[in-house]
């Protein structure tokens, strides 16, 4: 191996570390812990680092993070969330067609400071039903309406300030006896500026504004607080119209189109066509299907693991590849043993997967989704220094706030559902998880997926910012102020790795102490 000289200093040292072409040439399958990338050269600040990464052949996020199309993971508030942050949400398809469309327009119609789907209460609700909203979504400021429900008619609105001081014998007190009535509220009229509703917020001195149509109907509100955080998204996802960008997952069978039909009625951005295993005749099918109707529209196929499926895929004229079978933490489809399945028993550790996908599909322009198996930062960093250009999380995502479902608690400790969409839980709720992972003709139902509970992360606007400051660390230690420089540095064989063995990943995790404390951020 050639020495090379380092600055003009000391002299020469030997050259150390494996290249990728190296590290995955030993053919042994490798998952994210099975390698370490070795450190490079500093000479910048992390935060000058510039995440700048492809989703698509098209579309370029500011942010490589995508949440999964998962029914724990990913419905409107977290795609907002995700495209407010620089990344992308990918709504799930275990769900009608029209609620999956439904859920898009709500992205695509998102306006920072308006509340369009707000809690509502009727006048019959009663003020423990505010008590108790208060315990499950942390906020009681709830607009009450005729019917109780948003486009019906304004009544009156119920705050904290109106229950602070009611008692347990209040609970069954009907809401039109305790909330401020609609001839005193203060109220905007539709198509208000975020600017004006700001003035008459400050003028009312109230902490919201219900904003009411011409009928007197209620279509949205806004909170003070929201207006006085006034959050500023420098990274936000967004199109030509300045809307957020928002993708979509559908199926390969006859009713996949027209679900594709009404999620581009309502915006779509991306597709991702949501299979376990992607080289199909199904897949291509639909990908030639989609790229007839729907020129513009950029689709990702997948999943796939190696070159061979890439190819099919690429030649059929897919925008992005999804990367990754049997890594995620929910799934169970490399050890389920069954021989009248086609998945079962198929595979790839994830970082052979994605070096290999990815190393095959550049050479065309078409870039990778590192999808699963993502446990921490770290493994962030790598599925991007092996040529990943984007990554998709699940578990690591779910459990937040802007997760679906509500959170209950279990021995104390705050919990959310996290569940694979191949998991008996999830296949039985709608059909469309039952087609990913199961054949037409299947009798029995055997599960691909686990579900279980994952312990509250909050907000997604700390996670995030918490997951991008570490990338950037992550990518200062190397040397690469850019993600574009990361996998430069790879493909040329500067970027060094080394294999962990056991004991390395036993020194690499914290170890020595009686007990201690895990905050990350
Ligand atoms: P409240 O006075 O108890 O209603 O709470 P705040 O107005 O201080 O905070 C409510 C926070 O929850 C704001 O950031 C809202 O944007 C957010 N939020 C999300 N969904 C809703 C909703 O349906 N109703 C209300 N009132 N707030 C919501
Ligand atoms: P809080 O600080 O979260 O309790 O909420 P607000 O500042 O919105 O509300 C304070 C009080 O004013 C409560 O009794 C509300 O029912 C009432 N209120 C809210 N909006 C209006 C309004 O537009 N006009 C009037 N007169 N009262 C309102
Ligand atoms: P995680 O980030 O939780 O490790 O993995 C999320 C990914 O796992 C998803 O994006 C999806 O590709 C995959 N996945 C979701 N549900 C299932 C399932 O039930 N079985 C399998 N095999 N994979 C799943």
């Amino acid at each position: 191996m050639a020495d090379y000289l380092i600055s003009g200093g000391t002299g020469y040292v030997p050259e150390d570390g494996l290249t990728a072409q190296q590290l995955f040439a030993i053919g042994d399958g490798l998952t994210y812990n099975d390698f370490l990338i070795l450190p490079g050269f500093i000479d910048f600040t992390s935060d000058e680092v510039d995440l700048t990464s492809a989703l698509t052949r098209k579309i370029t996020l500011k942010t490589p993070l995508i949440s999964s199309p998962m029914d724990t993971v990913t419905e409107s508030s977290m795609a907002i969330a995700m495209a407010l942050m620089g990344g992308i949400g990918i709504i799930h398809h275990n769900c009608t067609a029209e609620f999956q469309a439904n859920e898009v327009r709500k992205v695509k119609k998102f306006e920072q400071g308006f509340i369009t789907d707000p809690v509502v209460m009727s006048p019959r609700h009663t003020v423990g039903d505010v008590f108790e909203a208060k315990v499950r979504h942390g906020f009681s400021g709830i607009p009450v309406t005729e019917t109780g429900k948003m486009g019906s008619k304004l009544v009156g609105i119920i705050t904290s300030r109106d229950i602070d001081f009611l008692s347990e014998k209040d609970h069954d007190r009907p809401l039109e006896e305790a909330m401020t009535k609609r001839e005193d509220l203060v109220v905007a009229p539709a198509g208000v500026t975020l600017k004006e509703a700001n003035d008459i917020l400050q003028r009312s001195k109230k902490g919201k504004l219900p904003i009411v149509n011409d009928s007197d109907e209620l279509v949205a509100i806004i909170a003070r607080t929201d207006l006085k955080k006034n959050r500023d998204y420098p990274l936000a996802s967004k199109d030509s119209r300045k809307q957020l960008l928002c993708g979509a997952a559908i199926g390969t069978r006859e009713d996949d189109k027209y679900r594709l039909d009404l999620l581009m009625q309502a915006g779509v951005d991306v597709v991702v066509l949501d299979s376990s295993q992607g080289n199909s005749v199904y897949q291509i099918n639909m990908i030639n299907y989609i790229k007839q109707k729907y020129p513009e529209l950029q689709v990702v196929g997948g999943n796939v693991v190696t070159a061979a499926q890439a190819k099919n895929l690429i030649d059929a004229g897919v925008d992005a590849l999804r990367v990754g079978m049997g890594c995620g933490s929910i799934c169970i489809t490399q050890e389920v043993l069954c021989s009248c399945i086609s998945v079962m028993a198929c595979g790839r550790p994830q970082g052979t997967s994605v070096y290999k996908v990815a190393e095959y599909a550049r050479r065309f322009g078409v870039p990778v989704i590192a999808d699963g198996g993502i446990q921490t930062v770290g493994h962030v960093v790598k599925a991007l220094a092996l040529g990943a250009s984007t990554v998709m999380m699940g578990s690591l995502l779910a459990a937040t706030t802007e997760a679906p479902g509500e959170y209950f608690f279990s021995d104390g400790v705050r919990l959310k559902k996290y569940r694979g969409m191949g998991s008996l839980d999830a296949m039985e709720k709608n059909n469309s998880s039952q087609k990913r992972y199961f054949s037409e003709g299947d009798k029995v139902k055997v599960a691909q997926g686990v579900s279980g509970s994952v312990q509250d992360k909050g907000s997604i606007h700390k996670f995030v910012p918490y997951l991008i400051a570490g990338i950037q660390h992550g990518c200062q230690d190397i040397g690469a102020k850019s993600l574009s420089i990361l996998r430069s540095m790879m493909y040329s064989g500067e970027l060094k790795f080394e294999k962990r063995t056991m004991s390395a990943q036993v020194e690499g995790g914290v170890h020595g102490l009686h007990s201690y404390e895990k905050r990350l951020y």
